[in-house]
């Protein structure tokens, strides 16, 4: 069999997208392979393409549990011999497992990369015949990357004590050069052939909304989208449980996952998303990784996250299935806050030195900057986004709230030489500088004890902006540290300081201007504030689509298997456009392959059957 039989037999496709072949030609021929590719777009195929072609077994090491269940679920479906040894699992069963894969039962194994250091695991591995080796999630052996997990640097160790080197395959959604750099020396990757493709999606939309009200916001923008299914993000257990509350007494299916769950409603909570039982799902960023939900159309951040790796993973869960989707983010000062409290308190490797401590937390106080960058710039976001990744971008993609909203351009020229005169005097009298707050308050004429005590009300700049509100304020000094008027400085809390073209300002009248937002509408069909309204029960109710998806979803529950695993939305759509009518017109469809064509074409073919005669008029 060659690579595309393969693709069509067990997988269903047609084509190869951009990279895959490269990267199976590479395994193939036993290159080792560094892959970069963007979340959805197909790193699985690259290795079990190759591990159903290629003599031994596949190893895949992953992190995660939930994601080697649905991948072996897949794999079975698809027609592929597969299974998964992890932790979670009973003794019992991990014997079993082991006992068949001696036996010659799977193509793939995947296991957790804790396993293998494990003296059974260790048996079991020398004596299988191991030809590949794929490393899912590679960007976990770099202390550089966002989710270091030392159990990663394993991995190369686990390599060498097997008794024939077997070809590896590294891949991650995202790799800075440095960690890039990481992964192949750490894992020990030999010559890799390297392959980045591109980041953009461009069918996400990329917005950041500064709403006075989010709550308001988030349940205004859902009712607005009808039937849409989507995930609410949110920083911390709390604000998830209180928005889910919010949402569910607004008469929206939305359920909720966070850590402090039990296992048991986490689960229950998650294949309700997943089965489209519940179409909101409010969560801490404990959701979603391992979640191949294709249908997501939305992805809102409730708070900023810590940096612009996991915002763009998570947002990155919209609109798998190529659809256009929205990815906004909501953002207020205190998130900033939010955010640096949990890089500080991180307590997420407690195996770490504390030189290993200090490193990463330098480096992701670095990484915060540039997602509040990413919040508070009037540039293309999608370009921002591309070019943190690495990638070039023309600066303006139309499609995202900078391209597609409006600014305005205000003069702040008399804000700004009062703001900065007043840093002046604070900095003449106190060299080391006052906090930001102390700034604000005595601009503002604060009668606040801290304010009065350090005599800041006798300066002479002292109440100069009393009408001004704090959040004012805070938008002007914004405005003045992105021109460099001001620069931060402090490690204990923020202090300003002046900068080097504030003199200009100060003393040649140069003028400042602001660039502000208009708040950004979305782009058509439903332009402007989302409107409250009711949601229509089954809006278009019977199409064939439909019934398609709805004997998915039986054949799902049937089996207990998340919906996409039988056939994905694409496929569905694909289905309904071209009726096929024989076994040979349904496995020309993108995405069924032999086995499932086997499983439940009769099943498919019969309904589009019954629809036709109902409907001969279509
Ligand atoms: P990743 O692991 O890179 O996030 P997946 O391997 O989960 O992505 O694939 C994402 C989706 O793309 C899956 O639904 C998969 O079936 C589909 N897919 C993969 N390869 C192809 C292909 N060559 N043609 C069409 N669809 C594909
Ligand atoms: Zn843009």
């Amino acid at each position: 069999m060659d690579k595309y039989t393969a693709l069509k037999t067990y997988f269903g496709h047609t084509a190869f997208r951009p990279g895959q072949e490269a990267v199976i030609d590479a395994l193939l021929a036993g290159r080792d392979v560094l892959a970069v590719m963007p979340t959805g777009a197909g790193k699985s195929a690259c290795y079990q393409i190759p591990a159903v072609l290629r003599r031994g077994v596949t190893l895949v090491v992953s992190p995660l549990i939930s994601l080697m269940q649905d991948q072996v679920a897949a794999l079975r479906e698809a027609g592929i011999p597969a299974a998964c040894i992890h932790s979670g699992q009973a003794e019992e069963t991990c014997r079993e497992i082991v006992s068949s894969a001696l036996d010659g039962a799977f193509r793939i194994l995947y296991v957790a990369p804790e396993r293998l250091e494990t003296d059974s695991f260790l048996h079991l591995a020398l004596r299988l015949d191991v030809g590949l080796v794929a490393v899912d999630e590679a960007h976990c052996v770099s202390q550089w990357g966002q989710d270091f997990r030392p159990s990663y640097l394993k991995i190369a160790d686990f390599l060498a004590r097997l008794p024939r080197r077997p070809v590896v395959g590294a891949f991650t959604a995202t790799a800075t050069e440095q960690v890039k750099a990481d992964i192949a020396a750490l894992l020990g990757l030999r010559d890799p052939l390297t392959l980045t493709t591109g980041f953009d999606r461009p069918n996400l939309y990329f917005a950041v909304a500064r709403p006075r009200d989010k709550e308001r916001y988030v349940e205004e923008y859902i009712l607005d989208h009808p039937g849409k299914s989507g995930i609410v993000y949110c920083a911390t257990r709390k604000s998830v449980e209180s928005l889910c509350r919010q949402l569910r007494a607004a008469g929206i299916p939305a359920t909720r996952y966070h850590a402090g769950l039990e296992t048991g409603e986490r689960q229950k909570n998650q294949e309700d998303f997943v089965y489209d039982r519940r179409r909101v799902m409010v969560a801490t960023n404990a959701f979603g990784m391992g979640i191949d939900k294709s249908n997501v159309s939305f992805v809102l951040h409730y708070n900023m996250p810590k940096n612009l790796e996991n915002y763009y993973q998570e947002a990155g869960r919209a609109g798998r299935d190529g659809e256009k989707a929205e990815c906004i983010l909501l953002f207020s000062l205190g998130d900033v806050q939010t955010a640096r409290y949990f890089i500080d308190n991180n307590t997420d490797n407690e195996d770490l030195t504390p030189a290993q401590a200090g490193t990463v937390r330098a480096r992701e106080l670095e990484r915060l900057d540039r997602m509040v960058a990413y919040c508070k710039t009037t540039r293309c976001l999608r370009g921002m986004l591309l070019e943190y990744f690495g990638e070039h971008h023309p600066g303006k993609c139309g499609n995202c709230g900078n391209c597609c909203g409006d600014f305005v351009e205000t003069d702040i020229t008399t804000e700004a030489q009062k703001i900065l005169s007043g840093l002046a005097r604070i900095q003449k009298r106190w060299p080391g500088g006052l906090g930001v707050v102390a700034l604000v308050q005595m601009l503002r004429g604060s009668r606040d004890k801290n304010t009065l005590n350090r005599g800041l009300d006798r300066l002479p700049t002292y109440g100069i902006m009393k009408d001004t509100p704090p959040a004012r304020m805070r938008q002007y000094l914004d405005a003045l540290e992105e021109q460099g008027y001001v620069v931060p400085a402090g490690d204990e809390y923020p202090v300003l300081r002046l900068g080097a073209p504030a003199g200009e300002v100060l003393f040649r009248g140069r003028t400042v201007t602001m660039t502000e937002r208009r708040p950004a509408p979305r782009p058509a069909p439903s332009a402007g504030r989302p409107a409250r309204r009711p949601q229509p029960a089954g809006a278009d109710a019977d199409s064939l689509l439909d019934r398609l998806k709805a004997l998915r979803n039986q054949l799902a529950q049937r089996q207990h298997l998340p919906a996409y695993v039988i056939f994905t939305n694409a496929s569905l759509t694909e289905m309904a456009e071209k009726r096929p009518r024989t076994t040979g017109d349904f496995l020309r469809i993108s995405g069924v392959g032999d086995a499932r064509a086997r499983r439940y074409g009769m099943e498919f073919l019969r309904v589009i059957a019954e629809y036709q005669r109902e409907h001969p008029e279509e």
